[in-house]
């Protein structure tokens, strides 16, 4: 599949640009990964996982390879932006091409450190972000809606249908609703699949705490978007942008001996980076041999032949079967021949529905 975008907005001053540059100095050579990109705000960040640790440790390939996602600095979204305040629509575009996005909100105290509205106030900082994306797609869908209208009187296929649809999706952004939260029935999503509405795309709330939360990263304003985030149904994730700005800075043993100091287990980036993961619906599969072990990315409930082509285009067309162990079982058995002398190595065939942390080995036709 093709490599995963997260979209980091949020008010400005509220610590985009402290995470976004913490996270890309765990960047990833680009080579190895289907992104093409060049721009100083995009950054590819590998996605930690310790299986894949333990593969390569016992195969001792001559490549270690991580999945990977891109995470996009979206500046500009201000109150009014959806209106062109600020840099105006600019950033409609740049939130369209991506996945999820990762809404940094401001949870740090600092009176140096001026506040867009005033005082600290996380969970209506929430909301002026959601409210201006709220109105980009209202505005999108007004547009839309008279040039329907004149299809359904030259009686196009299915304009009627999409009026329906455009008109109850109106009725639910006008009662303050994303339409991640909009129940579409059997078939809607597809035929309005060519408008690219914001509030569509699912987010992560990822709070900005001040070191003096450390480390259990809690505090009043973390409780009150925690409250409010569950009942919107969405996730949030503290870290503290200021603290992963510096430990970028040091070597990283070094990094991880003071993140040991501050009683912390491990970087927040890598929780923030595995809550995008989950929050797409993606697992992983590894692969894992003399010349690389390596960590693949698919969409839950993908079958073997579509995840091989993740691998090579080809091995769909030619997939014979696949050999699956799953991780667990290798693991506890200490090795991969370990795991199939002990029967726990099975054969499938291509209905097989990969499971995450399957570690493969696609048969295919020469
Ligand atoms: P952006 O406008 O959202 O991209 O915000 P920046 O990342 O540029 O941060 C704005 C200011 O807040 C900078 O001076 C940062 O050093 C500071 N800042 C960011 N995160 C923290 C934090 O966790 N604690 C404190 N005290 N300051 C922070």
């Amino acid at each position: 599949m093709a490599g995963i975008s997260c979209g980091i907005i949020g008010l400005p001053n509220v610590g985009k640009s402290t995470f976004f540059n913490a996270l890309t100095r765990l960047e990833a050579p680009a080579a190895n990964y289907p992104f093409c990109t060049i721009d100083p705000n995009v950054g590819i960040v590998v996605v930690p996982d310790e299986r894949l640790d333990w593969l390569a440790e016992l195969d001792q390939p001559k490549k270690k390879t991580y999945t990977a996602i891109e995470f996009v600095d979206i500046a500009g979204l201000v109150k009014g932006a959806s209106k062109g305040e600020g840099r105006g629509n600019q950033f409609l575009d740049n939130i369209h091409n991506c996945d999820a996005l990762v809404h940094v909100v401001r949870c740090f105290e600092d009176e140096n450190i001026a506040h867009v509205h005033g005082g600290l106030d996380p969970v209506d900082d929430i909301r002026t972000i959601n409210m201006e994306l709220l109105l980009a797609d209202l505005q999108l869908i007004e547009n839309a809606i008279p040039r329907l209208e004149k299809r359904v009187r030259g009686q196009e296929k299915d304009a009627k249908t999409i009026l329906n649809i455009m008109n109850r999706i109106k009725d639910h952004l006008e009662e303050e609703q994303p339409l991640r939260n909009f129940e579409f029935h059997h078939g809607e999503k597809e035929k309005i699949k060519e408008y690219r509405f914001l509030t569509s795309k699912k987010v992560i709330y990822a709070l900005n705490v001040g070191e003096d939360t450390l480390p259990e990263m809690q505090s009043e304003h973390v409780d009150l978007v925690a409250e409010f985030a569950a009942k919107e149904n969405n996730t949030t994730v503290a870290f503290c942008a200021k603290l992963e700005e510096e430990i970028a800075l040091l070597p990283p043993e070094d990094g991880q001996e003071f993140l040991q100091e501050l009683g912390l287990k491990e970087s927040s980036l890598d929780r923030v980076v595995r809550k995008c993961y989950s929050l797409l619906d993606l697992i992983t599969f590894l692969t894992s041999g003399k010349p690389e072990s390596r960590a693949w990315t698919i969409k839950k409930g993908t079958k073997a032949p579509q995840a091989a082509a993740t691998i090579h285009t080809d091995f769909e067309k030619h997939f014979i079967r696949v050999e699956v162990t799953p991780f667990a079982a290798a693991h506890e058995c200490g090795s991969m021949k370990a795991a199939k002398e002990k029967g726990l190595m099975r054969v499938e065939g291509k209905d097989y529905v990969m499971q995450d942390g399957d570690v493969v080995l696609f048969r295919v036709d020469a």
